[in-house]
């Protein structure tokens, strides 16, 4: 199992470096468009869903840090999050699904702007309009954010003066506009931890070889902090839990018990591990097993 979990890391590092620069040019081909940058993060791991050059990258834009997939996230945690980041932004949470936070963006933008516009008024620059982008590693919820703002609001079709590119921009408030499309940044694989919050996320795809590594990891990391949440979830009963939490090999006791409540079993009755594994992953990221954040701020 534990060198399984450096063969996660290492695979998913080789995935990235040849997309990267090609990416973060466009990317900032892109930011001198625009005013604002909205960095979208994953509530459940705003630390493990940041992109690990966003601020070299943005440097110098006005910036707002979006928690979304806020309905999933521990809302206790969701505030210390909001918080931890506003030292460095200003912060909202959202759910892209529902469309729950989004109202709040468009003041947030003006708030941010308002000594610049206030500039510009000085110059003779009336009503300027402000242009945002979104950035985010892929999974955060990017297309769902844009779908649910474009609901409201109408497209701007715009070949505008000083855009090259046929771009397409939402209105979303008074003189604002957002560019249609996200810019996709790639995950950081700093660490092993960093690579499984990805994993359990879902934000890198389920290896079928894998899955079992991944939610071995998962219970490890994650068991004894809600350990109440396994045990409602999976009916444990006290004897079971006692017996599985002495074995050797805990985590993995503690799996093949919950395949074996579950039902996830093989022909003569072993437990199906791979099944298993995904159901409890299915639990987590549906939060079946309850709202779960697992970063807490530093
Ligand atoms: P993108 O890759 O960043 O554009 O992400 P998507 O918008 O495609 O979303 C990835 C997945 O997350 C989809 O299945 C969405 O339905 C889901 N999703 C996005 N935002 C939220 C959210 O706020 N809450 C929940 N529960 N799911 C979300």
């Amino acid at each position: 199992m534990e060198d399984k979990k450096e063969k996660l890391t290492s695979t998913n590092i080789n995935w990235y470096p040849g997309h990267m620069a090609k990416t973060r040019r466009e990317i900032e081909q892109d930011l001198k468009l625009i005013d604002v940058v909205i960095e979208l993060l994953d509530a459940r791991i705003p630390l493990s869903s940041r992109n690990p050059e966003i601020k070299k990258i943005t440097n110098n834009k006005k910036k707002i840090i979006i928690l979304n997939k806020s309905d999933m996230a521990d809302e206790e945690m969701t505030k210390k999050w909001v918080a931890a980041l506003s030292k460095e932004a200003k912060v909202l949470v959202t759910d892209a699904n529902t469309g729950k936070g989004i109202d709040k963006v468009s003041k947030a933008i003006d708030e941010i702007m308002k000594d610049e516009v206030e500039k510009q008024r000085a110059r003779g620059i009336k009503n300027k309009t402000i242009r945002v982008m979104i950035l985010g590693i892929p999974n955060v919820g990017k297309s769902s954010f844009i779908n649910r703002i474009s609901k409201k609001s109408a497209l701007v079709v715009g070949n505008r003066p000083g855009v090259t590119r046929q771009k397409q921009w939402i209105r979303i408030g008074n003189n604002q506009e957002l560019l249609d499309t996200p810019g996709v940044l790639w995950p950081k694989f700093e660490s092993n931890e960093v690579a499984l919050n990805l994993a359990f996320t879902g934000s890198i795809k389920d290896d079928l070889l894998e899955i079992v590594d991944i939610a071995y990891e998962f219970l490890k990391l994650n068991f004894e902090k809600h350990k109440e949440k396994f045990v409602n979830r999976y009916n444990l009963t006290p004897d079971e839990l006692n017996e599985a939490e002495n074995d050797s090999n805990k985590f993995y006791a503690i799996m093949k018990l919950i395949g074996r409540k579950r039902g996830a079993l093989l022909k003569g009755n072993e437990v199906d591990d791979e099944k298993t594994a995904r159901l409890i992953l299915d639990d987590f990221r549906s939060t079946k097993l309850g709202r779960i954040t697992l970063e807490e701020p530093k």
